[in-house]
């Protein structure tokens, strides 16, 4: 049987050679996606040393924060899309949130994130494949979500996130990731504390590195397969 040490250990290595490779010198962080899986393999996995994790569907999600509610190095990433009636727990419970991507959703996390705790790491989700399916702003959208973000007192700025449409073309997928990295610096050049361009799964890491990806985000590779 093949153990999450090892799944989380090629996933780095793919990670570094994809990184070796890529024009882009800076590091690149690994967030390991645990939707769907059970406590004990998130417990695997930090025990190995992952500490950043990457979660979907709210209530699964608030469960595993409380459970490891007395492991304080743990960082939890919301990733899924926001309902509005939803957005409370993830304001509560979430150091991170790839996926807000309209101005109410923004409006109400910033209401919700408790005044005690130090302001929720927000990425703004970018359709950049104009995918029907798929949630996110458009690239024209981003500039105004961006400044409505930075004077939220309780939200701090850090930068976009994409899910590019399914396709095994890899010259598309490259050219989609291109494009987020052009968004991702004319940001950057307005708002110079943005570092974070979240993109890159375990079908497209390689393709997301090379474009400028500073952080990845892995399930299938280090998990298995989800239902
Ligand atoms: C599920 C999910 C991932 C992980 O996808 P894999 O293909 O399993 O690596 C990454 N990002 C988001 C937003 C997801 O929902």
């Amino acid at each position: 049987m093949v153990t999450i040490a090892e799944r989380l250990n090629s996933a780095y290595q793919r990670l570094q050679e994809a990184a070796e490779k890529s024009p882009y010198r800076h590091p690149v962080r690994l967030l390991a996606v645990s939707k769907t899986k059970p406590i004990t393999l998130i417990q695997h996995a930090y025990d190995c040393g992952q500490r950043c994790f990457g979660e979907s569907y709210v209530q699964e999600a608030i469960e595993k924060v409380q459970y490891f509610a007395n492991t304080p190095d743990l960082e939890w990433h919301f990733i899924g899309p926001i309902q509005s009636n939803k957005s409370r727990p993830i304001a509560e419970h979430f150091h991170w949130v790839h996926s807000v991507d309209r101005e109410k959703i923004a409006k109400r996390l910033n209401e919700q994130r408790p005044k005690g705790m130090p302001p929720l790491q927000v990425l703004i989700q970018v359709n950049i494949s104009l995918d029907p399916a798929k949630s996110g702003c458009l690239p024209t959208q981003i500039e105004n979500l961006a400044q409505l973000i930075v004077h939220c007192d309780q939200l701090t700025l850090r930068g976009l996130m994409t899910i590019t449409e399914l396709t095994e073309d890899k010259a598309k997928q490259l050219n989609y990731f291109q494009q987020m990295r052009q968004c991702f610096d004319t940001l950057r050049a307005q708002y110079p504390n943005v570092d974070t361009l979240s993109m890159g799964m375990s079908g497209d890491l390689e393709q997301a590195v090379a474009a400028g990806s500073t952080m990845v985000r892995i399930g299938t590779d280090i998990f298995g397969q989800r239902q």
